[in-house]
């Protein structure tokens, strides 16, 4: 057998059941291998029977003393079982429409049961419980087991069997081998690769299995360090321009800050000197500007774009939206006051006014411009990478193998420290923490379905006091069959309604002119935007104070700070309010939705986000390099630290 053999190999999976673990993204005997448990049922220890619970399932030993099978009037079949323990104390059991257990299970026979007893009989009874032939070698029961991920077609026990099989025939797997280097393996105390899976799979005990999952993470984790490493190391060898200010420039650039309308917060400040050190290297700076929704990106960018321009070089800023493009455009003009910014888009197709100095701003339509355009390109700027697709993102690549330019990307997303250490490592990151002075924290209330109708007469009154305008947010545009969501459509014609005095507009991605409305939204042409999440990203109204988000269980959390974040810019009170468009949310739903209205802070939210949805999700696989891992834990610091440090030394061997 090999490890590229199909799963078929495999008895019992013939091409029905081969079809579902596809699903599962299993295909091969090394796919098998490599499914590991999604978590543990430990049954290991065993209880007597006067041990037994109610509340939490516990492992028992007994020798079957007789089982029935009756059908009820219901047509549904009830097995009773009885069995003694070597004391003779007795103990029932009872199961529903299982009739085969009549036949599987022996009189005599000595099993592992696994459950919890039935509250409402006076007498000890367990009520469906697992139960497995007591053996030197049990699989489910009497141990900690495995728990798969599964999928429509396939039960755990089933999968459990399958994968016992294999590990059992490891020996086997003609090309089955440890390839880690055995320095690595001694130096960090790991496991090696066949007790690994074996234990994995079905530990011994608590121990065992940790160290286990520890070296499969290690592996995982290692692929990625090296990776990064060899990136790394490549873009070393790549040139770019030095930037350096003369003492007249730097005056400029001080006078230019001088005359904004607030003062840089101390981050901007250090993330901008950051960025200019890294501008007097040869070397393209590769940073990643990280700073939570509101904390004042665009500055930061604009006053380095100055610098890297001044000298008679080009700037290209990405943005992820037409709306966006156009409200950087106009923030680089009022910060910079220059004439050379220009501007393209979907619809601003200024390519013959691009001259060798200008300073380019558009969406992805930037990437479609002759090769030529690019050169002489100084700076890069990326805003929100991860929205951009893979096609946009070769282009980009293209863009820099051909001009080498210094690189700034931007996030909003914050990434955990330990983890942001360990995979850029400090030098590549700058955080702006420290939010721009005067800002409050905005209010979130989750408002319950049934309390929909009391919220309009607060919100109401809100406008009336402060004059503020309102973005209202709905997950979908037009009303659909399939989905229970609240649509832009519908809610405009209530909000029409309920709010008759204010003026209100309905605009979505498929509005024309969305991007001349919105500015007309900021100039209060009107009071209430209703409205799609195309505003999710970036913009800018100060005046906007309360937004108010229909079925906001639709939405993940980064999606909804993002939201959250269009409000309580302008220094007053700013509401958040998340309507749910059902009476009865899970309880999963109510407890993200819960957290988020407890926490303003984007680091909490990504990583309560994260310990449920991979990095590759949260943050782009091709930003974090990290793609969706299958065993490792990013929040693992031993772990992160501990690759790193192997993905150097074996560069080196
Ligand atoms: P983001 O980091 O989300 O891109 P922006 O750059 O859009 O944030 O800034 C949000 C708002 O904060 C803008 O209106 C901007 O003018 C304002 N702002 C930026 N820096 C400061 C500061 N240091 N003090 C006060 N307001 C600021
Ligand atoms: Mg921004």
């Amino acid at each position: 057998m090999f490890l590229n053999d199909p799963i078929t190999k495999v008895p019992f999976v013939g091409k029905s059941y081969a079809a579902v673990l596809a699903g599962l993204g299993v295909n091969t005997i090394y796919d098998l291998l490599n499914y590991f448990p999604r978590t543990y049922t430990d049954s290991s220890q065993i209880y007597q029977f006067s041990e037994l619970n109610y509340d939490e399932k516990r492992a028992t030993i007994g020798t079957l003393v007789g089982i029935v099978s009756k059908r009820t009037r219901s047509r549904i079949t009830i097995q009773k079982a009885s069995f003694v323990n070597k004391d003779n104390d007795e103990i029932s059991v009872t199961w529903f429409n299982q009739p085969f257990l009549e036949n599987s299970l022996k009189e005599g026979k000595t099993y592992l049961i696994f459950g919890k007893l039935n509250p409402k009989q006076n007498y000890r009874e367990l009520s469906s419980p697992e139960i497995e032939e007591l053996s030197p070698d049990t699989k489910h029961i009497g141990r900690i087991s495995p728990v798969y991920n599964l999928t429509a077609g396939i039960k755990n026990k089933w999968l459990r069997a399958r994968i016992k099989w294999l590990i059992d025939k490891l020996e086997y797997i003609v090309d089955f081998e440890d390839s880690l280097n055995p320095k690595i393996k001694d130096k960090f105390k790991l496991m090696n690769l066949r007790e690994s899976l074996l234990q994995v799979h079905f530990p011994d005990n608590q121990e065992i299995l940790d160290r286990a999952r520890y070296r499969l993470s290690f592996d995982e984790m290692l692929e990625i360090q090296k990776k990064i490493l060899q990136k790394r190391n490549e873009k070393a060898k790549y040139k770019s321009r030095v930037i350096v200010q003369s003492e007249n420039q730097k005056g400029e650039l001080n006078k230019l800050i001088s005359k904004l309308p607030f003062e840089l917060t101390k981050d901007q400040k250090k993330s901008i000197d950051q960025i200019l050190t890294d501008f007097q290297r040869d070397n393209p700076m590769d940073r990643l500007l990280q700073g939570d929704v509101g904390s004042g990106k665009t500055a930061v960018a604009a006053f380095v774009s100055f610098v890297a321009n001044k000298l008679g070089f080009k700037v290209a800023y990405l943005a992820p939206t037409t709306i966006l493009s156009e409200q950087i455009f106009n923030s680089f003009k009022n910060i910079l006051n220059q004439e050379n910014i220009i501007l393209i888009n979907s619809k601003n197709k200024n390519h013959d006014l691009i001259e060798n100095n200008s300073i380019i701003i558009g969406t992805h339509s930037l990437l479609h411009l002759e090769p030529e355009k690019f050169d002489n390109l100084n700076l890069l700027i990326i805003d929100e990478e991860h929205r951009f697709g893979v096609k946009q993102r070769e282009l980009l690549s293209e863009i820099e193998s051909r001009c080498r330019p210094h690189k700034l990307t931007m996030t909003a997303t914050p990434i955990p420290r330990s983890l942001a250490m360990a995979i850029w490592g400090d030098t590549q990151i700058s955080f702006i923490k420290t939010m721009p002075k005067g800002r409050k924290e905005t209010k979130t209330l989750f408002v319950p379905f049934s309390k929909s109708n009391d919220s309009y007469s607060w919100i109401k009154e809100q406008v009336k006091k402060d004059n503020h305008q309102i973005f209202w947010v709905c997950p979908i545009i037009q009303e659909s069959e399939k989905l229970t969501a609240k649509s832009a459509e519908e809610t405009f014609k209530k909000v029409s309604e309920i709010f008759g005095d204010s003026k209100v507009k309905l605009v979505h991605g498929k509005t024309k002119n969305k991007e001349e409305e919105i500015e007309n939204f900021k100039n209060r042409e009107f009071d209430i935007l209703v409205t799609t999440p195309i505003i999710e990203v970036g913009i800018d109204i100060p005046n906007a104070n309360i937004i108010v988000v229909e079925s906001s269980e639709r939405f993940g959390l980064a999606q909804l700070h993002q939201l959250r974040g269009r409000v309580g810019r302008g220094g007053d009170q700013g509401y958040c309010l998340l309507f749910s468009s059902e009476s009865n949310l899970t309880e999963d739903q109510k407890k993200r939705l819960r957290f988020f209205c407890t926490t303003n802070d984007g680091l909490e939210l990504a990583t309560f986000d994260l310990k449920r949805r991979g990095p590759g999700e949260v943050y782009g696989e091709k930003q974090s390099g990290i793609p969706d891992l299958k065993i490792a834990d990013i929040f693992d610091e031993k772990l992160l630290a501990e690759t790193k440090e192997a993905a150097m030394i074996l560069e080196k061997i």
